[in-house]
């Protein structure tokens, strides 16, 4: 606590900056019935062409039963890294192997055709590595952007997101994009079976072993939740009846929540100053406020804020990093709160890291506080917005399957987040937040192996039929 009368009025004036990321339970029940409605207008066919948040059927209709063999390819696209994956499923067994690589900038903001062939060399490359060119390969592709899917393996793209803006994309389907790139760059036989999203992916994955698995949710690059429904409730449903389970996997997309404005009476000027310099102003609301592409970035903007107004960092170079947009990375964020004691070592070595050299504990202590305030910020609206599927869904005990590096490596998402969905769910319910391992390489395998078993057993019958 600040001892004299000209501290008070410091820590006085730093809290008008940062009073806007403290919301009250109240608020947050609000958003969850904002977020409620927007979700059922997603999913009512008269208005979802109007609606934010898309709650696209995915054609993923059963959860994997433990059963699934075979080697599959994986592909994981759709943030911050790029990986091909060798995924042989044995049952509950599951052997990983897999390569990053790089997509440049300037293939994440050229041509299509340019990302596609990129993805299809590094196809080439994967397969010629691991020596596998002979074999009819299945693969099962997580392709984690907004897409309105028309088949398991046939999706077209709704929009961009996360930092891709690929020329000629849009309104295509991605399968048939790959599948020609890979017909011009490699002569690998390979099948793509499934296109998921890795919300999809992670859902999967953890009911591999969890059968009380009911929700997918990333928190990574970007912000998004997918959960099993019940085929009644899904307007948009067209198919014709099959002996299918009557249910279907929602990607609900809800990084979008907030675009229509619902969310402003939240938004800080922080978070207004973040979206106007994005690649996609007034796009992805929710997700700007919640996840790892952005995070870092609105606590910069506070602390330069801060700075600014002569409250923090008197001994900063305005050539410093603080200064510079996109320069505070969210890893950062984790740094910073992981120190539990008054020497702030790993908030020191993020100040020096930016370039900055005079600066006193007290300095530190602020820092440390912001960073707290924002990602408490992103992790109660994530547990909002969980809270608001758990009380949808109804069932008296779940699993959330969660995967992506702001949970996986930030100190106190995991229980910050339990601590406020107990608070918004309705007593009695029980709830479990587990990570999930390599959603997107195991869970896109296991969606094409549950396939090719359907597609197996569908196949005995056609022939029964026929006998
Ligand atoms: P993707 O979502 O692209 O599959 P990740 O799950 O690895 O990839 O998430 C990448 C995001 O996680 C980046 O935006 C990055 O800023 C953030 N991130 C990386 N390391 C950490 C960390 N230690 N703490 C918090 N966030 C992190
Ligand atoms: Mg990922």
């Amino acid at each position: 606590m600040p001892s004299t009368k000209d501290q008070l009025t410091k820590y006085e004036k730093i809290e008008a900056f940062v009073k806007g990321f403290k919301l009250s339970t109240l608020t947050y029940k609000r958003v969850m019935t904002l977020l409620n409605s927007e979700m059922k207008s997603g999913l009512t066919k008269q208005t979802n062409h109007v609606a934010d948040i898309k709650m696209f059927p995915t054609f993923v209709r059963s959860l994997p039963d433990g059963t699934e063999k075979g080697e599959f390819l994986a592909l994981d696209l759709g943030g911050t890294n790029f990986r091909v994956l060798l995924v042989k499923l044995h049952g509950s067994d599951v052997e990983i192997e897999s390569k990053t690589y790089l997509i440049p900038q300037r293939i994440m903001l050229g041509t299509g055709k340019q990302l596609f062939d990129h993805i299809a060399d590094c196809i080439g490359k994967f397969v010629k590595d691991h020596n596998i060119q002979g074999q009819k390969l299945p693969l099962g592709f997580t392709f984690s952007f907004p897409c309105k899917q028309e088949d398991l393996a046939a999706a077209r793209l709704s929009k961009w997101t996360k930092g891709f803006r690929c020329e000629g994309v849009v309104g295509e389907n991605i399968c048939h994009l790959l599948h020609e790139a890979l017909k011009r760059r490699t002569n690998c036989d390979v099948e793509i079976i499934a296109v998921v999203n890795d919300a999809v992916g992670t859902l999967m994955s953890a009911a591999h072993s969890d059968r009380n698995c009911e929700i997918g949710l990333i928190l990574g690059t970007g912000c998004n939740a997918c959960y099993m429904e019940d085929l009644d409730n899904v307007g948009l449903w067209e198919a014709a009846d099959d002996d299918h389970p009557q249910q279907v996997i929602i990607n609900t997309e809800w990084g979008a929540f907030g675009d229509n404005g619902c969310l402003d009476f939240i938004r800080t000027e922080y978070d207004r100053e973040l979206d106007t310099y994005s690649i996609n102003p007034g796009k992805q609301i929710m997700e700007k406020m919640i996840s790892g592409m952005y995070m870092g970035e609105i606590v910069r903007l506070v602390l330069e804020r801060l700075t600014m107004e002569g409250l923090l960092l008197h001994g900063a170079d305005r050539e410093c990093l603080l200064f510079e947009r996109g320069k505070f990375y969210t890893k950062y964020v984790s740094e910073i709160e992981s120190d539990h004691d008054e020497f702030f070592a790993n908030t020191k070595q993020v100040l020096e890291e930016l370039g900055i050299e005079n600066f006193t504990t007290e300095d530190c202590k602020i820092v440390k506080y912001v960073c707290t305030l924002v990602s408490a910020r992103a992790a109660f609206l994530a547990a909002a917005g969980l809270a608001t599927l758990i009380n949808k869904i109804g069932r008296k005990e779940m699993t959330i399957a969660v995967d992506g590096s702001l949970y996986r490596f930030h100190p106190r998402f995991h229980n910050l987040m339990c601590l406020k969905i107990q608070e918004l769910i309705r007593p009695g319910q029980k709830f479990k937040l587990a990570l999930s391992h390599d959603g997107s390489g195991k869970g896109a395998a296991l969606v094409a192996a549950v396939a090719m078993r359907l597609r197996n057993i569908k196949g005995l019958k056609d022939v029964e039929v026929a006998a």
